[in-house]
């Protein structure tokens, strides 16, 4: 198209036969092409420019109808990163920079400040010690007797069910079918390994399977109510997956010696116990919250971002408790327990340009060798982070901080006193 003038030409043909914006490209038979006339109807429409949102490098041809529909252009926001951060996981062994996007002032100044502590006192220790994507179909049965009668025949047909899951991925291994009955209602909680995804679509797909194969097989009287019965949890906040887990629980800790707790803080290790006791355990229990931490959220939503994972699960990704110990000589122990932490660096919104060049730089893109090291490394990196996060925070709360540093982002000021 080589004008404005002809843009405005096809614009005007497609408005006067009605075609809606989503059916653009079928007309055009160019995905970029219908972004951007998409782009030019609204700002003639709405007399607004958008040269912001058209200025990206994403190729429509490869993203619309996988990542989006009915695409404009992109939003940006911007990206920095943190470290060197040492981690001492099983997967992840050395000092990495970690991308975070962001549009909160003193985020990133603040996980870099625990993240230097964290690296001066030997790094964070991290363990991924449990993995599986869930998904929960319900079923109707007719009576309580029924639904005792379907999940016995469902453990006994465990290796059936498992071969029809299976059969539709290389990857997504069924590990269990938890069942858990109301009434005349079944819920079965699949749990499935998914190599380096974080397997949502992955299980969703199995699942249907199982459910086909469950519904042709079992001999009495069953419907499928939903194919997800929100006892998976997926995107709410639940329980069920602080308990039992969902995705990677992953489990960083730290020991920070007090003459580093004074030199990156000028804090005391009993000051930041207190603070974490009082505000994350008390705190949060008074307020009925499911979450005993300051802030895993920031830091979890930061990297989300940059690094394409499902954006929305940052609900039950963020779950989690932040334990504290003064020890010996005024040393500080602290520990964040992430129970739900769906990640992965296979497939979604990872393959993206920019978000698939964050995950280079923590050399976590792509596939891992075996599959699934990938997104375990990537997990246990998250937890190091959100760990530099929580020490962090605490300790300006204990130094009763919290404003200045905010105060000071507000007015442009925080990094040129950090340079000072
Ligand atoms: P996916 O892109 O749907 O699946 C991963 C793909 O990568 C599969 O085709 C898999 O092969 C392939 N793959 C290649 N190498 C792999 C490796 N090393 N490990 C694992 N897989 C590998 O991704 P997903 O993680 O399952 O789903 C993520 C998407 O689901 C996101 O876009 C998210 O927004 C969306 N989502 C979906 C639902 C839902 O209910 N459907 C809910 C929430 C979010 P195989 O085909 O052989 O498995």
């Amino acid at each position: 198209m080589s004008s404005g003038k002809d843009l405005d030409a096809v614009l005007e043909q497609l408005e006067k036969e009605g075609v809606p914006l989503h059916r653009f490209v079928e007309r055009v038979g160019n995905k970029n092409l219908a972004v951007l006339l998409r782009r030019r109807f609204l700002e003639r429409k709405l007399g607004v420019s958008l040269s912001s949102v058209g200025s990206t490098i994403i190729d429509f041809e490869e993203v619309e109808g996988r990542n989006i529909e009915n695409a404009i252009g992109a939003t940006q926001i911007p990206l920095a990163v943190v470290g060197p951060l040492r981690v001492e996981g099983e997967y992840a062994r050395g000092d990495f920079y970690v991308p975070m996007a962001t549009t909160e002032g003193a985020l990133v100044a603040g996980v870099n400040r625990g993240a230097k502590a964290i690296t001066l006192s030997g790094g964070a220790r991290c363990r991924v010690v449990r993995d599986g994507m869930t998904r929960a179909p319900l079923f109707r049965l007719p009576s309580v007797a029924d639904a005792v009668e379907f999940v016995r025949w469902v453990e006994t047909s465990f290796s059936e069910i498992k071969k029809a899951a299976e059969s539709t991925t290389r990857f997504g291994k069924l590990v269990r079918v938890e069942p858990y009955i109301m009434g005349n209602l079944v819920w079965l909680r699949f749990v499935y390994t998914t190599g380096d995804a974080m397997g949502m679509n992955m299980a969703t797909i199995a699942t249907d399977a199982a459910c086909r194969y469950i519904l042709e097989k079992y001999p009495g009287s069953v419907t499928l109510v939903a194919l997800s019965g929100n006892m998976c949890v997926d995107k709410k906040p639940a329980h069920i997956n602080a308990l039992l887990g969902r995705g990677k629980t992953v489990i960083a800790e730290a020991l920070i010696p007090s003459h580093v707790l004074e030199k990156v803080f000028r804090a005391r290790a009993e000051d930041i116990h207190r603070v974490n006791v009082e505000k994350n355990l008390l705190g949060s229990s008074y307020a009925g919250s499911l979450s005993f931490n300051a802030h895993f959220a920031n830091i979890i939503a930061a990297i989300f971002i940059a690094t394409g994972q499902d954006v929305a699960q940052v609900v039950e990704s963020s779950m989690g408790w932040t334990s504290t110990e003064v020890r010996d000589s005024g040393s500080l122990y602290i520990a964040v327990t992430l129970p739900s932490l769906e990640v992965g660096t296979v497939g979604g919104g990872t393959q993206l340009p920019t978000q698939r060049e964050a995950l280079s730089i923590m050399g976590v893109a792509g596939s891992g060798n075996p599959p699934g090291t990938n997104a375990r490394k990537l997990a246990e990196i998250i937890a190091a982070t959100v760990l530099a996060g929580e020490l962090n925070l605490l300790a300006a709360l204990a130094r009763n901080e919290l404003a200045s540093a905010h105060a000071k982002a507000r007015r442009g000021e925080l990094a040129a006193s950090r340079r000072g």
